[in-house]
């Protein structure tokens, strides 16, 4: 019998505030879907290039970048890699990608740029995950454009809510005028110290604020985590047993849970 065709679900890992754990989440929940026996595209769409390098894959030499897929000199097809370790694709970024947003601007749909050129490898993945930038640049809107939903990281620290209307109120645009298809998949809480009374707190006022938006898969903070990309592996990978791992490979299961449901 020849395999069930597939329909990759396309998510956006997607934070404007920076260092909040996007491209650990994007890497690690790539390796923990990857274990579940899920093929997995990983489109870095940050210039820093570390959910490239985290996953493996050394921006500084490889032959084809997501920046000449978005002004379409290449398909992902021609321009994806293997991260060998990791165990899925990897459509890489580097510094190169810093000028997209000037050469975008003078394009045609510079919005749906990404959406285009993953519908000609929908079939191939059970997952798209997109590590954006900490920015609400032209990129990160290709990738919310391109997306099905948005997977949010975010610390439990007194100013974490402040940022987030900003993403929400530009998704809501989307889902008005471009994507109807895009949602809020989840707030997911990272770097989370339970000795903390204040992030217990805001964790609290979260559940209560967001209910099932919420996952319920909490990321503690975890030395290996940061560790990891250093090694040229996701966390999960780098140190199974470790409780960012676990949590990980947990996360990766309600991840794939909560996705049936929509
Ligand atoms: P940027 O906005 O610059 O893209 P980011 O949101 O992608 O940043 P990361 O790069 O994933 O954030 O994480 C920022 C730093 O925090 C990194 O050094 C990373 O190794 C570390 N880090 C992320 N998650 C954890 C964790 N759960 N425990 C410990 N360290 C972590
Ligand atoms: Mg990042």
């Amino acid at each position: 019998m020849p395999p069930k065709p597939i329909s990759a679900r396309v998510f956006c890992i997607a934070n404007q505030k920076g260092g909040v754990g996007k491209t650990t989440t994007a890497v690690n929940l790539a390796a923990s879907l990857a274990i579940q026996r899920q093929k997995v595209l990983l489109i870095d769409l940050d210039p820093q290039g570390n959910a490239t390098m985290g996953s493996g894959v050394d921006k500084r030499t490889v032959e084809h970048t997501v920046y000449e897929v978005l002004i379409g000199e290449q398909s992902i097809l021609t321009a994806k890699v293997r991260a060998e370790a990791a165990g899925y694709d990897v459509l890489p970024a580097n510094r190169e990608l810093s000028g997209a947003e000037i050469d975008l601007v003078r394009m045609e749909e510079r919005e749906l740029r990404l959406k285009r050129a993953i519908e000609e490898v929908s079939d191939q993945y059970h997952f798209i995950l997109i590590d954006c930038p900490p920015t609400l640049s032209l990129l990160t809107l290709n990738g919310l454009t391109a997306a099905h939903g948005v997977v949010i990281p975010m610390q439990c620290e007194y100013f974490a809510l402040e940022g987030l209307s900003d993403l929400v109120n530009t998704i809501k645009r989307l889902y008005a005028n471009i994507n109807p298809d895009l949602r809020i998949i989840g707030l997911l809480r990272v770097m989370f110290d339970p000795r903390v009374t204040l992030q217990q707190q805001v964790s609290a006022q979260l559940e209560e604020h967001f209910g099932d938006k919420v996952f319920r898969t909490v990321i503690p903070r975890n030395v290996r985590l940061a560790e990891a990309p250093s090694h040229g592996v996701p966390g999960v990978l780098y140190d199974k047993s470790s409780r960012g791992a676990q949590a990980y490979l947990a996360f990766g299961k309600e991840m794939i849970k909560r996705v049936a449901k929509l």
